[in-house]
């Protein structure tokens, strides 16, 4: 397969869409990003990547490090992780209060903003130097060590924070949260304010594709029922209330952020980055749906 050929049609295919989204702006370090760019990397498991694009510059990836801290806490915790967070699809936005009184504090899924909380709440609780235990899990999995947080954004989202501090204290009140929110808080807008570019982030989710090994040291990260787990929940979870449209239109287990950025994979074969910061409604890139339903729609291949 010429993926270096096909990439680039649809690169020109989908360019119409830059400019169309919206960059979030809630948090305002995030407004400022200039909204007509767009990179794109896909790599296979021989670790052959294919780029075009700005597939270099790095970005905020918000939430798609829901993922990494996933996968960090699930091989510590295992099945036990699921009494304190769901895995089902919430329907709803991914910083939405609403839910949570119901069902008592227990948030559905951990690519919510709640229950990312309560993940990287656990993982407070499980490493003594959270913040650089994330950074070295990211960059042991993309194989470099030129990954940073970006300060300027976790403060940026730190100061307008207030909506995930009340998820973090509804929760702590039903005991699901065990650690101080403001640190708690401190950690959760580092891992979001990870730079990442979308060759960077294709490497690291080839460990998924790879079904829990990660290529580029041959090691172990998960076993392959957690990297299974893991995928399931991207599949039906990683896109919020977009996520059934989503699987329909692309067909493939993935993680979005509102920096614009998506990765995604394909089980036995290759991972794939897209980037571009115009967000649609749902807060995923408007430019990324696009490339990527148009790219498993030409390979003709999917999950499904
Ligand atoms: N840091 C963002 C937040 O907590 C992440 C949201 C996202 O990428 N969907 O609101």
């Amino acid at each position: 397969m010429d993926y270096d050929k096909v990439i680039r049609r649809i690169y020109n295919e989908v360019t119409p869409f830059l400019g169309k989204g919206k960059v979030a702006d809630y948090i305002p370090a995030l407004a400022e990003v200039n909204p007509e760019q767009l990179g794109i990397v896909v790599e296979t498991l021989d670790l052959k990547s294919f780029r075009t694009g700005d597939s270099e510059i790095p970005f905020s990836i918000q939430s798609v490090s829901k993922v990494f801290t996933l996968a960090m806490v699930i091989s510590h915790m295992g099945e036990e992780l699921w009494q304190s967070v769901g895995r089902e699809p919430s329907g709803n936005p991914f910083n939405s209060l609403v839910q949570l009184e119901h069902e008592r504090g227990i948030p559905r899924n951990p690519f919510i903003n709640a229950g990312a909380l309560v993940i990287t709440d656990r993982l407070i609780s499980l490493y003594p130097r959270p913040k650089e235990a994330i950074l070295d899990f990211v960059r042991s999995l993309a194989g470099t060590d030129d990954i940073y947080y970006d300060h300027r954004i976790a403060c940026s989202e730190r100061e307008h924070a207030d909506r995930n501090m009340a998820l973090a204290y509804f929760m702590k009140s039903f005991g699901n949260i065990h650690n101080d929110v403001e640190t708690l808080i401190d950690v959760y807008c580092h891992q979001c304010a990870i730079a990442m570019s979308c060759a960077d982030l294709a490497r690291s989710f080839l460990m998924f594709a790879n079904r829990g090994v990660n290529p580029v040291t041959g090691k172990r990260v998960l076993t392959i029922s957690q990297s299974k787990r893991i995928g399931a929940v991207m599949a039906t979870c990683g896109f919020y209330d977009e996520s059934g449209d989503f699987a329909y239109r692309v067909g493939l287990p993935g993680k979005s952020g509102v920096g614009g950025g998506i990765a995604a994979y394909m089980p036995g074969k290759l991972s794939v980055a897209v980037w571009s910061p115009g967000l649609n409604s749902y807060g995923n890139s408007l430019a990324g749906i696009e490339f990527l339903e148009r790219f498993t729609t030409d390979i003709r291949s999917s999950i499904f």
